[in-house]
């Protein structure tokens, strides 16, 4: 990495300032650098240093930062993008791709795009428009734009990062400058998203006119001395409280968690999501040593520094999930002729991956060659779970609700465990503290406007938003109805927060509860046959003005009851197929249909 290239000569330097600050610019680590920068503006301030003058910063070269999110990484990740290039001496416009046109960005100039990659290599949910704009016959030349892309999603997903992908090669064809090479991040994307931004931040300066660079100063930031707690570093929250929602019978296993968050600083709203760090298990952990043959005491070093290797499995690495990259690094030590084949062939890869996880790799292809330091080189960082939050801060000051499905199934003849899920309800003890962080959802969140009618459609444990959604409501005493569509397997026993909803009904702040049991008849009955029985309702209610919510399962439930609500306007609003669409197009435009599915 050089920085040399951005100091230009006529910095208001001495020479031999201009020297060591060039040769401590090329020592620096881009983490290095991130935190020089805010110190250097803290420092400013706590001096009491004179303001920038407005003539400096008028100069400052314009940067749009484009994002397309899904989980809100994009998203964030786009606002800390922001901050930097604020500091680096631009002036940077962050936009969310659910707002803009390819048409109203191509004379930009300078143009950073962070998009995830969602579902079989599709975009987020809200940017599926601008990117069919884009990749679309009609799409405008961008002759005059500096670009660089960050690609952000799942190694172990068949299409890793192909939005990214694609957006970096349709802004190549349309005549734009890639100035920086595109990164594709994997879910632990700290250390490439730094690299990237530092990369395109630079290779942009130095296409700017070098009045403009030299004479911004970044505005001042204000000092911070409490400690701020974030994905970089998570907050160890106490567990105050464990309660299983479902009852005894259930086929399912809900439970209810409550976090204390008291002195972190940390805030959310209703729609955020947490982030948990969780821990893998020990047996699962003891089963991976047996399987590779490797003796947990023995000394590794990752990333974050030198640990046992039982430390390391436990609380560092993902030692579950297997994808392409994970085989084919493990196919080094192990040298199969049929693992090659198996990575050669998509569909016996898919076939393979299936229902399994790394100890089985090891067991199947067993590679004596492969030691401890080669096992963690394999593994990628273990990744934090998002879950959709269940309280509103306005209810329950200092603490956070989460409301999680526990997952445990088998599959290939072993036992096996969704890793954080049997972390928050089998390991975590009460009273004891879990790694968290909160990740805003701007965009799933109770109407602004407090009389705005709201529909909510949260099957399972998609009811966490809404708990969070309602709270908020009854809090802030909004005069807007509530109606809540929910469903799960049984009445009885999966009835999820069952007396909280029904003393809301009584007091009236819960205009109407609609259930959906699947299982308390021979016939299946789900969310979306109660929107058709009450199809004229729903049609009203969005006829006055409601917002429409779905939360939950993504593979099915959140497709049908799409489907659903495309039959409802159509027969209700006495519209072909065509224009249904157009209505509910019309929805989410005006940020009135949003969903929070997975
Ligand atoms: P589910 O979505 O599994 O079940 C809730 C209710 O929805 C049940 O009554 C179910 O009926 C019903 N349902 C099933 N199919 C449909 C459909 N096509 N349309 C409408 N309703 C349907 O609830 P969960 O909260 O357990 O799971 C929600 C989602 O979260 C799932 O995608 C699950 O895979 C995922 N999940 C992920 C976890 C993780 O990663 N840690 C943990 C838990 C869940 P029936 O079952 O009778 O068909």
């Amino acid at each position: 990495m050089s920085h040399s290239d951005s100091i230009p000569e006529n910095a208001p330097l001495l020479p031999e300032q201009r020297a060591a600050l060039m040769q401590l610019m090329q020592e620096l680590k881009p983490d290095q650098l991130l935190w020089l920068e805010g110190y250097i503006s803290g420092l400013r301030v706590s001096r009491g240093d004179a303001p920038v003058s407005t003539t400096a910063a008028v100069k400052a070269p314009s940067l749009t930062i484009l994002y397309g999110s899904e989980s809100g990484n994009s998203e964030s990740l786009a606002d800390q993008s922001a901050k930097v290039a604020k500091q680096r001496g631009f002036k940077p416009k962050v936009i969310n791709m659910s707002d803009t046109t390819p048409a109203k960005l191509k004379d930009v100039g300078n143009l950073l795009v962070l998009v995830s990659t969602w579902g079989e290599g599709d975009p987020p949910e809200t940017a599926t428009d601008f990117c069919s704009a884009l990749m679309g016959e009609t799409a405008p030349q961008f002759a005059s734009t500096n670009y660089s892309v960050l690609g952000l999603g799942d190694t172990s997903y068949e299409h890793f990062c192909k939005m990214g992908k694609d957006i970096d090669a349709r802004l190549e064809a349309l005549g734009a400058n890639r100035v920086f090479a595109r990164k594709d991040c994997d879910v632990d994307f700290d250390s490439d998203f730094e690299e990237w931004l530092d990369g395109s931040l630079s290779a942009l300066l130095k296409l700017q006119p070098e009045a403009a660079t030299s004479a911004v100063v970044s505005p001042a930031a204000p000092t911070q001395t409490a400690v701020k707690y974030s994905r970089k570093n998570p907050f160890p929250a106490s567990l105050k409280e464990r309660v299983l929602l479902n009852g005894r019978g259930s086929s399912k296993e809900t439970i209810h968690l409550e976090f204390d968050l008291e002195g972190s600083g940390l805030v959310y709203e209703a729609g955020d999501a947490l982030a948990v760090v969780p821990r893998n298990a020990s047996d699962v952990v003891e089963a991976l040593l047996a399987a590779a043959k490797a003796d947990g005491a023995t000394e590794v070093t990752l990333k974050d520094g030198t640990f046992t290797l039982r430390e390391a499995l436990v609380r560092h690495l993902d030692i579950t999930v297997l994808s392409k990259p994970v085989i084919s690094r493990y196919n080094e030590f192990a040298q199969s002729k049929e693992l090659d084949e198996i990575l050669n062939d998509k569909e016996r890869l898919n076939s393979y991956i299936e229902g399994r996880e790394v100890v089985d790799l090891l067991s199947d292809y067993p590679a004596p060659k492969l030691d401890a330091q080669g096992l963690v080189g394999i593994l990628r960082k273990l990744p934090p779970r998002l879950y959709s939050i269940a309280s509103s801060p306005k209810a329950h000051e200092d603490e956070v609700h989460l409301t999680v499905g526990v997952v445990r199934y088998e599959s290939h003849g072993r036992a096996r465990k969704g890793v954080c899920s049997t972390y928050l309800a089998d390991l975590l003890e009460s009273g004891e503290k879990a790694d968290v962080f909160v990740t805003p959802n701007k965009h799933f969140k109770p109407p602004t406007d407090p009389s705005t009618p709201m529909i909510m459609v949260g099957p399972g444990t998609g009811i966490a938003p809404f708990r969070a959604f309602v709270e908020e409501r009854a809090a802030i005493d909004a005069k807007g109805k509530n109606w809540l569509i929910f469903g799960d397997q049984h009445y009885l026993t999966d009835f999820l927060y069952q007396t909280e909803w029904q003393d809301y009904l009584k007091d009236g702040v819960l205009t109407r509860l609609d259930l959906a049991f699947s299982r308390d008849q021979a016939e299946k009955i789900y969310v979306q046959d109660r929107m058709k029985e009450n199809a004229a309702e729903i049609y009203k209610w969005l006829q006055d003005g409601a917002n429409f919510y779905v939360c939950g399962d993504a593979s099915r439930m959140a497709h049908d009851v799409d489907r659903a609500l495309h039959e409802i306007v159509a027969e209700q609003g006495g519209h072909d197929e065509e224009a249904a669409a157009a209505y509910i197009k019309q929805l989410k435009t005006d940020k009135r249909y949003l969903r929070d599915v997975y």
